[in-house]
């Protein structure tokens, strides 16, 4: 898997239009959730982070071909190769510094069915009207 994944980034270079899988580079890491503008896919980001088995201290997390792992062979603390990774629900200035993101991509039904976007569309009417009326004053 990885000899593909090394021959796609090489073919990249040279064909940076080829088509590969997205990465969603453009999905910001501060935001839960949003649509991709490359591939149109809802892209959720999920925070990890991994653990020392024996000593419990957070290591930071790297991710490598698609596996959540600590950046170093052995926990700092107590030296022991043991690691588990956690998600991490909401992320924080302190756990960002060991946490790896992963960029998945929510599997979902066709949710903007006519009726769908209709009453999205009339949702947002108000409230540019309201814009609209301050600008006016
Ligand atoms: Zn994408
Ligand atoms: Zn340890």
């Amino acid at each position: 898997m990885s000899i593909t994944d090394d021959l796609i980034n090489l073919l990249r270079v040279f064909y940076p239009n080829i088509n590969t899988k997205c990465t969603h580079d453009k999905i910001r890491p501060d935001v839960e959730q949003a649509y991709c503008p490359d591939c149109g896919k809802l892209i959720k980001n999920e925070w990890y982070v991994t653990r020392c088995s024996c000593c419990g201290v957070k290591m930071k997390t790297i991710i490598k071909n698609g596996k959540i792992l600590p950046q170093y062979n052995y926990c700092t603390n107590c030296g022991s190769s043991e690691f588990e990774s956690e998600k991490i629900e909401k992320i924080n200035f302190i756990d960002i510094n060991f946490a790896a993101l992963i960029k998945q991509e929510v599997e979902e039904e066709k949710i903007c069915s006519t009726t769908k976007c209709w009453q999205e569309k009339t949702n947002e009417q108000p409230k540019l009207l309201v814009q609209y009326l301050q600008y006016q004053q």
